[in-house]
């Protein structure tokens, strides 16, 4: 095994305080494939006196100037796509394809904000008061702490510092424990970009420290988020009592609705893409599958032909559609959603069993499930599965599909498939989601804002909307 990796604080590789360690390892085999340095509290204060001397100037550079370092790392990242794509799948099990995608994604955002760093307009507003003129600035809200999950380990990542070291911020991050390796080779590559030191920090270690170090110390102004609802709702908590700013990326519970007129090929594809890309790991996943009476035989069909060619396997195998879990508490997760149902009524069209034969024993793997004869009082109706299991509901009238779609505490993502225009727009107007892909089963893009109503989140990521969210607002009243 390699040593010991380091987190990186002011522009060198250090090891934690406390001098303890983590190893890591492939959900797909069980077997470790790294070693990280894991600190706690003592490490994020380290970090973030850097980032907060490391902003004042940071945030007076033009913006041209920042934009150039931000242009280095979308180079580096994209020539280091293959590379990075490897530690993602070894260390969190997604396919490599997939992988690929991730970093293509992680570089489109750091070249999309070294462009947009350049917009950073302010206004000018005609006053009511004669003798006055009103100017307003947009400027950096200062040093950010964010705080990232594994399911997207790269692009997550991506998606906070770009847009904040574009708008002027300087940044400490916290990765999740499972996939720190893709985040320190990350910075391999943002220390080569030739970013100052202080400018972006990154600090691995206990969340609950961590996090706890985020929410008192008064140097640092935002905490950017993408986790559990739990966890977000802590965290606003705490980031209460100094009024801090807050952008938070939380759970899901995504309806798929296929109405009788969907082109139904098309809608299986997407359906397959949103629920089992990353093994059915993302917040945007489907999680309640919706079709109405006139194509439900029929699209069940298909879905299960289509389930039953899917290839699961380790995610560093070339033809693998489907990796592991990430570990085998996300499995036990899966697998009690499936007996819950089970128990309740429902019936298994595919799937609904750990995969155990062979080199299978080693990892977490699911089968691909579909559920049908789904009811409201089980649990994979109402909370989070995080795995390759969709239950299927039917529906016959639009009204009640909407009503039965809305009918969460989350607001994420929705879909709609359909061939009628009119229903486009209304299923648009009326489904209360941040997200809603209409003949679309993988609704993200960069340019494009990203997140939650309800208790999915506050804020969003992504284009212009992305920016506005590491910037305050000043207004500038002068007497002339
Ligand atoms: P998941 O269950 O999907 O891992 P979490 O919300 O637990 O989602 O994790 C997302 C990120 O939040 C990870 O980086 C994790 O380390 C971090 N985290 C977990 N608990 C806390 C906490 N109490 N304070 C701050 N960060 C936390």
């Amino acid at each position: 095994m390699d040593q010991v990796k380091q987190m990186y604080i002011n522009g060198e590789w250090v090891a934690a305080e406390s001098g303890e360690t983590l190893s890591v390892t492939n959900p797909a085999t069980g077997e470790t494939v790294g070693a990280v340095t894991f600190g706690d509290n003592r490490d994020a204060a380290k970090a973030i006196d850097a980032a907060h001397a490391a902003f004042a100037s940071w945030s007076r550079l033009t913006a041209r100037e920042r934009s150039k370092y931000l242009y280095n790392l979308y180079e580096l990242v994209r020539n280091s796509r293959d590379e990075l794509a490897g530690i993602i799948s070894a260390e969190m099990g997604k396919p490599l394809r997939e992988a690929k995608g991730e970093v293509l994604g992680a570089a489109d955002n750091f070249m999309w904000y070294a462009e947009e760093a350049k917009r950073v307009y302010g206004e000018t507003i005609p006053s009511s008061v004669p003798n006055k003129r009103i100017m307003v600035l947009r400027q950096p809200v200062g040093v950010v702490g964010a705080i990232t999950p594994w399911n997207f380990p790269v692009n997550m990542v991506a998606r906070k510092i770009a847009p904040a070291l574009a708008a002027g911020c300087t940044v400490v991050l916290k990765p999740a424990e499972s996939t720190p390796l893709s985040a320190i080779r990350l910075f391999e590559l943002i220390e080569q970009a030739g970013f100052p030191k202080g400018v972006v920090n990154l600090v691995i270690g206990k969340p609950e420290a961590i996090g706890q170090e985020f929410i008192d110390n008064p140097k640092l102004s935002k905490i950017g988020f993408t986790g559990s609802t739990r966890v977000g709702k802590l965290l606003m908590e705490g980031a209460a009592k100094q009024v801090k700013r807050v952008s938070m990326e939380l759970g899901g519970h995504a309806p798929f609705i296929v109405f009788d007129d969907a082109d139904l090929d098309a809608a299986v594809e997407g359906l397959f893409e949103s629920k089992f890309r990353n093994s059915g790991q993302m917040c945007i996943c489907t999680n309640r599958l919706y079709v109405q009476e006139g194509v439900a035989d029929a699209f069940t069909e298909k879905l299960v032909e289509r389930l039953k060619k899917a290839k699961v396997g380790d995610g560093r195998l070339k033809d693998t559609e489907i990796g592991p879990l990430v570990n085998e508490r996300a499995l036990a997760k899966v697998l009690e959603h499936i007996d819950d149902a089970k128990a309740k009524g429902g019936v298994l069209a595919a799937g609904g069993n750990r995969l155990v034969e062979g080199d299978y024993a080693r990892g977490f793997y699911c089968e691909p499930t579909l559920i049908t004869d789904v009811t409201g009082d089980m649990k994979i109706a109402n909370e989070e599965t995080f795995g390759p299991v969709v239950p299927l509901i039917r529906f016959s009238d639009e009204k009640e599909v909407v009503k039965q779609a809305n009918d969460t505490r989350y607001g994420l993502a929705a879909y709609v498939y359909t061939r009628d225009n009119a229903r486009c727009f209304q299923m648009a107007e009326q489904l209360e989601y941040g997200i809603v892909g209409i003949n679309d089963g993988s609704p993200t893009q960069t340019q494009a804002p990203f997140g939650g109503f309800k208790e999915s989140g506050i804020g969003r990521e992504g284009g212009h909307f992305g920016l506005d969210e590491y910037l305050e607002t000043k207004f500038v009243s002068f007497g002339v």
